[in-house]
């Protein structure tokens, strides 16, 4: 047994994650269903490190020095139980079964407590960055127990992502806490995407500027707050030109997003745990709506004059107001995120560090950003923090953007330019900043209706009407 840690799973995430590990010093047992992968990665990249191939996962298995940490690489689902299952009457007590693939984090949880029945470890690990990250260095996101984290840890914060020193790992919390907190990270990152291509699609119609004109736009907000992985490659995107047609390459793409699900399970989530993730909701929404394209080409036949015309006088000042609507709403996006985190944390006792996850998404990952240090000063500041808005950096810009995002959503709104997710974060910031809600109403109306009682400003306990009736109060 010679090789520090195995990775089983050799399609392109495993493999370069393997080449990762390989490349800082560590040997490496590798393994793939089928052979082809492994003899493949030892043909191609065989000398970047130290690999130990095996056919067979018993084979495999006898290659790990003790105790064994393998790192399962596989198809999310039915696939990774069905190597776990391969897996576990060949380890032993104290080994280490490591899910890196992008599992739904209850499917963590229940696979961690009937490996934890064999007494082996299971640590349901995020991994962001798509096959690059994996290679030059992931975010990495591992739930799990202490003790596996004590061998994992040092070997995961060598092959992750470095920023100011630092490496883009730390142990999140037990079970399924990694997997809880990759699954958010997409979600935000779906908001991401969704504000940015809002941005876009405004400046595209108030200025009547071409893609080309507008990638020098995002190139240079990538100078300042907005400075991230995913505005640099919005200005790379809306550069490009379509070989073929020699058309802008956003012009000859289908405009229907796809998903994958993470987006989804985000949303399902914080609907159970009661949590309003506005901004991701609205972006899985838009990316579903995108893709319904009978609706859209009906709708588009029924309505072809309800858009208005839109010109824009100061052309300077609407670049800045949607800069700063940007910022505004991405700051909204992210507060939700995090209170999404905090809330599934409670739910599930995991303590889940809120400055440390923002710590390791600085670099390696999708979302990577410079903003995010200034979160993670935010929590570490006062972990307390009841939303991350409130945070003297974080208000102050939404304070400045106040006026001109209201201006954007206002605009776009006459022009019929949908901005979903940029009119949903305002409206939820107005809603948590407002003095009242209509909530009271609602509250009134379920009492009317449905005798559900309500609570009153100015007493303790609960209260009903009784409406049919005398219309005299109770206790309840
Ligand atoms: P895929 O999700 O395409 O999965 C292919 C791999 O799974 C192959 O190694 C395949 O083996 C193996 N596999 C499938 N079914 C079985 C089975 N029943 N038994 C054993 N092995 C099986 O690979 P990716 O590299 O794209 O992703 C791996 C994991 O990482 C996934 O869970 C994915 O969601 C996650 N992930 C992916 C990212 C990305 O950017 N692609 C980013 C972050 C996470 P064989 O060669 O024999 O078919």
């Amino acid at each position: 047994a010679t090789a520090q840690i195995g990775v089983t799973g050799l399609a392109v995430m495993g493999r370069n994650l393997a080449r990762n590990l390989a490349r800082h010093g560590f040997t490496v047992a590798v393994h793939n269903r089928s052979p082809g992968r492994t003899r493949g990665l030892l043909a191609e990249h065989g000398d970047e490190g130290t690999f130990v191939p095996s056919e067979s996962m018993a084979d495999f298995v006898a290659t790990l020095e003790r105790p064994r940490a393998v790192i399962v690489m596989v198809k999310a689902g039915a696939p990774t139980d069905a190597v776990i299952d391969e897996l576990v009457p060949l380890l032993e007590a104290g080994d280490i079964v490591v899910d890196c693939g992008n599992a739904h984090f209850t499917d963590t949880i229940r696979r961690e407590e009937a490996l934890r029945g064999h007494g082996l470890h299971f640590v349901g690990t995020g991994v962001s960055g798509g096959e690059e990250g994996a290679l030059h260095g992931p975010s990495i996101m591992p739930g799990g127990s202490d003790e596996s984290y004590r061998k994992l840890g040092p070997i995961f914060e060598k092959i992750a992502a470095q920023v100011d020193g630092v490496p883009c790992c730390r142990h999140i919390g037990p079970d399924g806490a990694g997997h809880f907190v990759k699954m958010v990270h997409n979600g935000i990152e779906y908001a991401d995407m969704q504000l940015i291509a809002e941005a876009y699609d405004l400046l595209r119609a108030g200025l009547s500027a071409g893609p080309a004109e507008l990638a020098k736009i995002f190139r240079r907000w990538n100078d300042g707050e907005l400075e991230s992985f995913l505005i640099e490659i919005t200005a790379d995107v809306l550069a490009h030109t379509d070989a073929a047609t020699g058309r802008p390459f956003v012009d000859v793409v289908l405009d229907q997003a796809e998903q994958k699900g993470t987006g989804r399970w985000t949303v399902q989530s914080a609907l159970d745990l009661g949590v309003p993730i506005t901004g991701i909701a609205e972006a899985t929404f838009a990316r579903s709506l995108s893709g319904h394209a009978d609706q859209r080409a009906a709708a588009r036949r029924a309505f072809p004059d309800a858009g208005g015309n839109w010109q824009v006088d100061d052309r300077e000042t609407f670049v800045e107001d949607v800069r700063r609507a940007l910022l505004a709403s991405k700051i909204v996006a992210y507060a939700q995120g995090f209170d999404h985190i905090r809330a599934g944390s409670r739910e599930y006792d995991w303590g889940v560090d809120l400055g440390g996850t923002a710590t390791i998404w600085r670099g390696g990952c999708i979302i990577r950003a410079r903003f995010l240090d200034r979160i993670r000063q935010a929590y570490d500041t006062e972990p307390e923090l009841p939303t991350l808005l409130v945070a003297p950096w974080f208000a102050e810009q939404v304070s400045a953007g106040v006026p001109a995002w209201r201006r954007v959503v206002a605009d776009a709104a006459r022009a019929g330019v949908p901005t979903p997710a940029f009119s949903s974060s305002l409206a939820y910031f107005d809603a948590l900043r407002a003095q009242r809600l209509p909530a009271a109403l609602i509250q009134g109306l379920r009492d009317n209706f449905g005798a559900h009682t309500y609570r009153r400003v100015d007493r303790d306990g609960s209260f009903h009407t009784r409406w049919a009736a005398d219309r005299a109060e109770e206790a309840a």
